[in-house]
C-alpha cells in the first residue's frame, strides 16, 4: 500500500512546527508551544485536541520527560497516533460471513459519495470480490446515471429504479434479494444525500437499512458516511445527526488532497468514537486508500 500522499496542504501547515522545535529550548517553551497550538487549530485539529495535546506536552516538558526537539515532536506524533487508535482502531471493513455482505453508503450531495462507492468497488473486485452495485439514491434523476458509469468502469453489475420515483428502499432490497440468489459477495448500495437537515431523508435512510435487513439478516454490515475533508470541523455536525439516526460504523474522509484541514480527521475520529476506513485522495479509480492512522500521522507531521 502506498503511503498517503494526498495530504501535502495539511502537512505545509504544520510544517512550522519543524523549525520551532529545531532551536527549542527550555525558556523558549511558552513561545513555541504557543506557535505549535496555532499550526494546530490552523489545520483543523479543534480547540478541544489541541489543547489536550498542548498541555500534556507542557507538562512532559516542565517534569523534564521531553529535552529536545526530536523527543517533543515524536511525542506530538505519538499523542495524536493515540487519540486515532483508541477510538479508531477498527479500520477494516467487517463484512461477516453471511453472503451478500451489505454496505451503505451514506452522506449529503456533493461529498463524493458516489465516486468513494466507485472506488470502493474497484478495490473490493480487485481482491477478488463478486461486487453489486445498487443505486439507491432514487431522488436525484442523474445520480444513477453517474453510478452505471461507475458500473462500467469497474466492470460491476448495478440494479437501478425500474421507474420513476421508486422508492429507495425497494430499489435496495430487490439489489440486496438479487445479490442473495445470485451469490454476490458484496452489494454496495448507495443512498440519496439531500440536505442532511431533511428529516425525511433520515426516515428513508431508516426505511433503507430495515429493508436490507429483512432480506439478509445482520445487513446492512457496514454504514459508510462520507464527509468532504475540505470542509474541515464543519463536519460534525452533519456526521453527529447521520450517526444518532442511522448508526455510523465508519467514516471515508474525502477530497484530503484539497484540503489543508486535514487534522479534522483527528477530531471527528475523538468526538464521534467511529473509525476512519477509507481515505480519499484524489479522483481517480485507485484513490481511495485504506486508513491507517500510523501512515496517517507520517504523513501530515513532516
Ligand atoms: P456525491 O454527490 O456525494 O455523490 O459526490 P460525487 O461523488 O459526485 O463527488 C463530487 C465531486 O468531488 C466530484 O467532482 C468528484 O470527482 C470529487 N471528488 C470525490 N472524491 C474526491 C477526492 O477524494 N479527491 C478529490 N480531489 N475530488 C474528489
Amino acid at each position: 500500500e502506498k503511503v498517503f500522499s494526498g495530504f501535502s496542504k495539511t502537512r505545509d501547515n504544520l510544517a512550522v512546527i519543524d523549525e520551532l522545535l529545531l532551536y527549542w529550548n527550555l525558556d523558549d517553551t511558552d513561545r513555541v508551544l504557543d506557535e505549535l497550538e496555532e499550526a494546530l487549530l490552523v489545520s483543523d485539529f479543534g480547540p478541544r485536541i489541541t489543547i489536550k495535546i498542548v498541555d500534556s506536552l507542557r507538562e512532559d516538558i516542565l517534569a523534564g520527560k521531553l529535552k529536545s526537539g526530536p523527543e517533543i515532536k515524536d511525542a506530538l506524533k505519538r499523542s495524536v497516533l493515540k487519540l486515532l487508535t483508541e477510538k479508531g482502531s477498527k479500520t477494516e471493513l467487517q463484512l461477516g460471513f453471511r453472503k451478500p455482505a451489505v454496505i451503505m453508503i451514506v452522506g449529503v450531495n456533493g461529498g463524493g459519495k458516489t465516486t468513494s462507492l466507485g472506488k470502493l468497488a474497484h478495490r473490493l473486485k480487485k481482491e477478488g470480490a463478486k461486487i453489486l452495485l445498487a443505486a439507491g439514491d432514487t431522488f436525484r434523476a442523474a445520480a444513477s446515471d453517474q453510478l452505471e458509469i461507475w458500473a462500467e468502469r469497474t466492470d460491476c453489475e448495478i440494479v437501478v429504479a425500474e421507474k420513476e420515483k421508486a422508492k429507495a428502499s425497494s430499489v435496495l432490497t430487490q439489489a440486496v434479494k438479487r445479490g442473495k440468489e445470485d451469490k454476490y459477495d458484496i452489494v454496495l448500495c448507495d443512498t440519496s444525500g439531500r440536505l442532511h437537515t431533511n428529516y425525511s431523508l433520515m426516515e428513508e435512510l431508516i426505511a433503507c437499512k430495515k429493508a436490507v435487513g429483512k432480506v439478509v439478516s445482520g445487513a446492512p454490515n457496514e454504514i459508510l458516511l462520507v464527509l468532504d475533508g475540505t470542509t474541515g470541523l464543519n463536519m460534525l455536525p452533519q456526521a453527529r445527526e447521520f450517526n444518532e439516526v442511522v448508526g455510523v460504523t465508519g467514516l471515508i474522509l474525502t477530497k484530503l488532497d484539497g484540503s489543508a484541514r486535514g487534522g479534522c480527521v483527528v477530531s471527528v475520529v475523538d468526538e464521534l468514537g467511529i473509525p476512519v476506513k477509507f481515505v480519499g485522495v484524489g479522483e481517480g479509480v485507485e484513490d481511495l486508500q485504506p486508513f491507517d492512522a500510523e501512515a496517517f500521522v507520517d504523513a501530515i507531521f513532516p
